[in-house]
Parts: structure tokens; sequence; C-alpha cells
């Protein structure tokens, strides 16, 4: 097996080498998240005032989707205590800012910042991560959804990403609410109700037909390129016993001025190893856990990963490599034989006939 070791163990390494300010707020990523607001307040302010042509709204909604992504990593940045120190002043403006997905700022720090962060693709206790063979044991939806003919299944799971940020938060919704401290349920209660009722508002104000273009489609476009990057962040490496970034995460490479609008999102790996620090240092910071450990680090132009993800399947065998259980083909994940140029595979024989004849 691999030597692993945590994140604190490579940031206790790297940190020596980084400029104080690394560690402090930067509040002028603010700057970033007014530009975004102005821009997706006029938009739906022109579709709501004017009867304009299919495709001027459709165009209006484009620019409103990119600005929900946009405000969500920022989001992402805010709650993570990067942007401002004053906690009310954080989940204020991370709460505006998730506001375009309908997630609050209470259950998205539980959920990402307390459990994702903490057991990052650990089988049982990341709900980010994707299940194992073992799983699709103990469920008989699971089993019947790998029933599925692989194509159909990929096209599908890639169609889902226009909406799965936002499921994904309703579903965390009710997985964490019982941890929830009676005392705060009530704020994690509103904080979900609030951005529904802004949306349901503006439908009441504006009508059905201008709502699809100020805030359905726009929802789509947003979840889409989140869940571009999310899907990309851990699903090509494998579970791990220790929560070592290198070995569980992946970042991916977008052209400049696509991490700047999106808050550099794509360099995960960094992120993982210094969550409270500002993405502004994350380049910086690549840079020399390259120098410390260039065998062990992942990072790949985001479109390949986007291409493995499609062909490879989604369910885990043996922590390290991943299973299409129909046919029995088994994929390696990355530095366990996962060759992004070469997607080869072994076969095994057909494993859910087997567990199904066992049951
Ligand atoms: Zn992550
Ligand atoms: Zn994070």
């Amino acid at each position: 097996m691999k030597q692993f070791h945590s994140f604190g163990w490579y940031a206790a390494r790297i940190a020596p080498y980084l400029p104080e300010e690394a560690f402090r707020p930067v509040p002028s990523r603010l700057f970033g998240g007014l530009a975004y607001m102005l821009v997706l307040v006029s938009s739906i302010v022109t579709i709501s005032l004017f009867d304009l042509h299919w495709l001027w709204n459709g165009l209006l909604s484009v620019v409103i989707g990119f600005c929900f992504a946009g405000l969500g990593f920022l989001g992402h940045e805010i709650l993570h205590g990067t942007v401002v120190k004053r906690a009310w002043l954080r989940d204020l403006l991370g709460g505006i800012a998730f506001l375009p997905l309908c997630t609050g700022p209470k259950l998205w720090r539980k959920w990402h910042n307390a459990t994702h962060h903490v057991h990052t693709q650990h089988e049982e206790l990341d709900p980010d991560a994707w299940p194992t063979i073992k799983r699709l044991a103990q469920s008989r939806f699971l089993r019947w959804v790998y029933r599925i003919p692989f194509p159909i299944r990929a096209a599908f799971s890639f169609l889902s990403l226009a909406g799965m940020f936002t499921v994904h938060s309703l579903h965390m919704l009710l997985h964490f609410w019982k941890d929830f401290e009676k005392g705060n349920r009530r704020a994690v209660f509103w904080q979900f109700v609030l951005p529904w009722s802004v949306w349901i508002g503006l439908l009441l104000m504006i009508g059905v037909e201008k709502w699809l273009f100020a805030f359905v489609l726009p929802l789509l476009i947003g979840n889409t390129i989140v869940m571009g990057y999310i899907s990309t962040n851990h699903r090509l490496n494998p579970l791990v016993p220790v929560n070592d970034p290198l070995a569980n995460s992946l970042t991916v490479i977008v052209p400049k001025w696509v991490d700047i609008l999106h808050f550099n999102f794509s360099h995960h790996t960094e992120h993982h190893l210094f969550p409270a620090m500002s993405s502004k240092y994350y380049p910086l910071v690549k840079q020399y856990i390259k120098q410390l450990r260039p065998d062990r680090y992942y990072e790949m132009p985001m479109t390949k990963a986007l291409i493995a993800l499609w062909k490879t399947p989604r369910l885990y065998h043996e922590q390290t490599e991943l299973i299409e259980p129909r046919e029995g083909y088994v994929y390696g994940t990355l530095g366990y034989g996962l060759n992004i140029d070469d997607l080869s595979h072994k076969v095994k024989e057909n494993v859910i006939g087997k567990m199904v004849k066992e049951k």
C-alpha cells in the first residue's frame, strides 16, 4: 500500500515558504462578487421589464447562469472564512452568494467544511463520495440503476449535472437535519426557505415565461458549471484510508481567464491542503506541491478529466478501482493504473449476477 499523509503533514511542509499575507483574509474578492451581482440583477430586471425576443432572453439567461456559478465559487470561498473573518458577516455574505444555487450557509459549512473536507473520499463518512460495490449489494435501487446499459447511464449522469448541485443540497438538508442541535435547526430551515421564497416571489411578479429565462435556465447553467468542476474534484481518485489530498484530489487545468472568473476553483488539491487560505494564493501553493511531491500530484486539462468521467463507471471496487458491474469491466483510479490517454480495462465476471445469486 502507498504511504499516505494527512493534509496537515503537507501544509506544515509548505507553509514556511508562503508569504505571511497568504494566511490573511482577502476582502477584495468581494469586488468580484459585486460585479457578478450588478450583472445578475440588471439582467433579471431587463428580462422582467421588457418584452424581448426569446433569443435575447436566452442570451441573458446564459449571462445570469455564469453569474450564478461565479457567485457559488465565491460563496464557497467566503464560507471557508478566507474573505472576511467575522462569523455573522461571513454567513450573511456567503448566504447571499449561495442564494442563486439555493443553499444555506449553516448547512453548507456542516456538509462541506466540517464533513467533506475532514473525511474526503472516506467510503462512509464523505457525503460527496461515490458508492462502493458493497453498497450495491445492499441496495435494490442501486442494483436496478447499474443494470441500465452503461452508455445510457453515462449520458443520463452528465445530463443530471444540470440540477445536481441544487438537488444534492436538498438531500444534504435531510441527511444532516438530525445532526443539527435543536436551537440551530430553525436557522437552517429558514436559510433553506429564504432563497426559494425570493425566486418564487419573482415568479409571482413576472410570470412563468419570463421566470424560466430569469431563474430556471440560469439555475440549470449555473449547476452545470459548478458540477463540471465538482465532478472532477475527486471522482477519478481512489477512496482512501487517510485524508491525503494528493491521493484523493485532482487539480484541473482551465484557461487563465476562466480561473479569474471562477476564483481559481480549478486548484482543488491546493484547496484541500489549505482550505482556510484565499484561493488567490493557490497557484503559488501549486508550485511548492510540485517541488515537494511531483510524483504524487495529479493535474490534467478539465476536458480530459470530463472525458475520462464519461468513459468510466462510478462505483468503487476494493477502494482503488472503478467497476462496471454489468459487464465486469474494471478500471484503475489515479495513482492506481488509470491511464487518462488510454482508458483500458480488465474484465471480471458479472458481479451483479453473482450478487443476486448469492442473496
Ligand atoms: Zn473537495
Ligand atoms: Zn472547500
